[in-house]
């Protein structure tokens, strides 16, 4: 099981929410108009950093299992 911290930088952040359609754990939700993240629901895929145009997004992977360490190194 991944653990990762997600971070937005909220400087950047242009709330154009693609990381919110697009998260396939629904780690990014919005709450009364403020984006805010449950991180942990994320999978560490990477997609949402990919994605985001303006490079607001920050994932790092905490803690993870044998086989993703596998995976991963
Ligand atoms: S994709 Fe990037 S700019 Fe758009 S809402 Fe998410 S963090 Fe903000
Ligand atoms: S890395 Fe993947 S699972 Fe984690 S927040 Fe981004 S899109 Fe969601």
């Amino acid at each position: 099981m991944v653990r990762a911290r997600v971070s937005i930088d909220r400087v950047k952040c242009t709330l154009c929410y693609r990381c919110v359609e697009f998260c396939p754990t629904k780690t990014f939700i919005v709450e009364n108009g403020v984006l805010v993240t449950r991180d942990d629901k994320c999978i560490a895929c990477y997609g949402c950093i990919k994605l985001c145009p303006v490079n607001a997004i920050d994932i790092k992977v905490t803690s993870y299992s044998v086989i993703e360490y596998v995976k991963y190194h």
